[in-house]
């Protein structure tokens, strides 16, 4: 028996190849002011070289400091000039990806662009893959897996959430709070192994007690992320709202309201809206997608029929259910109408708020606090879709819905990533089983097995244990040039 976590080397894809050097255009398609261009590998120096000038008569770039930039002009092959440029120079591992790259700033014209990476390509180099600069940064150790996801969450991110979780996560926290429950893990299977070696003596090295305590404290901590992924998702991707309630109580119009524009058809004629509707809204720091559905009312009409069925698969989808009343048809009204709503939702998943509109027609005193509480809602809002009265409570009640699970917006690591989600409920699965195994007495083996597994799971998430496949399949989801 050996001790499996001392002897397994740590993963190293040492199959990939990065000994050419890569180009691409980093800046976006089109035209712009600038654009830059990025050339990265073991000959980066020396391709830069056989295209750049500068116009201090013999000044190589190969001996020239690392993070410089110098003036000069780049040239084909055929020794025409394209454009005057500005270099900066990195010198690995002290870049990016960790190898010798120049970056070429350059006129924003796409001919230009063009041009300059043809010459680059002509004078040795290769277009790169989409992902292939960050996919060099991890195999040359710049940062783990999870760090190099949350480059590209981080470059698609459009709510202020969205980058801070991203951000957060390619600044390492999310790795090294993983990083921490891995090694008590290992720890803890290399006292069991340890054990088995020593089979025959029936010695303990590994505390029962204290490994219990630590398998139930990763587990809490697991299953916090697990279920984090839920809200971290929903930031990334835009919470998903339903509006919903009945015919004519304005719910086209308050969409309208929210987002400004004449989007969704208004009208008095009931059964309006049979399509439904997805806008997305930022208000604050995140993004909500809003679903603007049919009415929920029962209705023999065939197209209606299916438009609510829609609402109730809108609502089965959505983080954040608004259900609109009318303020005119009274208390009682309202709560049938909240009531077969509620019936739908999936408690404790997901949240209400009522708002009662129309409140220009009629006052709905009744709209209280208490009537709140009755009504199992996070919020109620008063409100005139048509007059634009209380889209400011309604927009706040919101943000204060999403933000009550308290991740966004304390200090928690937020799991945005599927990839990650699923490991963790691996890890969490072999956890279980691990502590089940040590209510019951099981012997070492199956028990370091199930750590393992606990361990395995943890270590994909940052790229420590990963197939040449899972890398390929992650990174060319990026952008080229990144
Ligand atoms: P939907 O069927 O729920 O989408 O309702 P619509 O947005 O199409 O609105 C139905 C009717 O109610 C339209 O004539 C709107 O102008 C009107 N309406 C919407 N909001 C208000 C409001 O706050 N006050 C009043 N008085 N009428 C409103
Ligand atoms: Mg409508």
């Amino acid at each position: 028996m050996t001790y499996l976590y001392k002897k397994q080397p740590t993963y190293r894809p040492n199959d990939m190849l990065t000994d050419d050097t890569i180009c691409a255009i980093c800046t976006p398609p089109g035209r712009g002011a600038v654009a830059m261009l990025r050339l990265s590998g073991p000959d980066a120096i020396a391709i830069a070289d056989k295209l750049f000038r500068s116009p201090k008569e013999g000044k190589r770039l190969a001996d020239q400091p690392p993070m410089t930039m110098h003036y000069g002009t780049v040239s084909s092959r055929d020794g025409r000039v394209i454009d005057d440029v500005v270099v900066c120079l990195f010198r690995a591992p002290h870049s990016f990806t960790g190898e010798d790259t120049v970056e070429f700033s350059c006129h924003g014209s796409t001919l230009v662009q063009r041009q300059i990476l043809e010459a680059l390509i002509d004078a040795g180099a290769r277009m790169a893959q989409a992902g292939e600069f960050s996919k060099r940064a991890f195999v040359n150790g710049k940062m783990d897996l999870s760090q190099a996801e949350a480059v590209a969450d981080l470059i698609s991110s459009e709510s202020e959430a969205a980058r801070r979780v991203a951000y957060d996560q390619m600044r390492g926290g999310f790795s090294r709070q993983l990083e921490e429950l891995r090694q008590q893990l290992v720890h803890f299977t290399s006292l069991i192994e340890l054990e088995l070696d020593f089979s025959e003596e029936d010695v303990e090295f590994a505390n029962r007690t204290e490994l219990s305590t630590l398998v139930a404290r990763i587990l809490g901590v697991v299953t916090r992320l697990a279920d984090s992924f839920r809200l971290g998702n929903a930031i990334k991707l835009g919470i998903p709202t339903a509006i919903v309630g009945e015919p004519n109580v304005g719910k086209s119009t308050l969409l309208n309201a929210l987002l400004g524009e004449e989007r969704a058809i208004v009208s008095d004629v009931e059964g309006t809206t049979r399509d439904t509707i997805e806008e997305t809204l930022s208000i604050s720091d995140l993004t909500f997608r809003l679903v603007d559905t049919a009415g929920l009312r029962q209705t023999s009409d065939a197209v209606e029929a299916e438009g609510i069925r829609r609402s109730e698969a809108a609502i089965g989808k959505a983080m954040l259910v608004i259900v609109l009343v009318d303020a005119r048809q009274g208390r009682e009204a309202a709560d049938v109408a909240v009531a077969q709503v509620g019936k739908m939702m999936r408690t404790g998943e997901q949240s209400l708020i009522i708002c009662v509109n129309k409140v220009d027609q009629s006052p709905a005193d009744w709209a209280n606090d208490e009537w709140r509480r009755q009504s199992m809602a996070a919020a109620v809002v008063r409100m005139s879709a048509r007059e634009g009265r209380g889209l400011d409570d309604l927009k706040r009640a919101m943000v204060e819905v999403v933000n009550d699970g308290d991740t966004v917006a304390g200090e928690d690591v937020v799991v945005t990533n599927a990839r990650h989600y699923e490991a963790l409920v691996r890890c969490r699965e072999a956890l279980t089983r691990v502590s089940v195994g040590l209510d019951t007495g099981m012997g070492g083996e199956i028990l370091s097995l199930d750590i393992r597994d606990a361990i395995d799971a943890l270590g994909s998430i940052t790229g420590r244990v990963s197939s040449q496949e899972v890398l390929n399949n992650i990174f060319s989801k990026f952008c080229i040039g990144k």
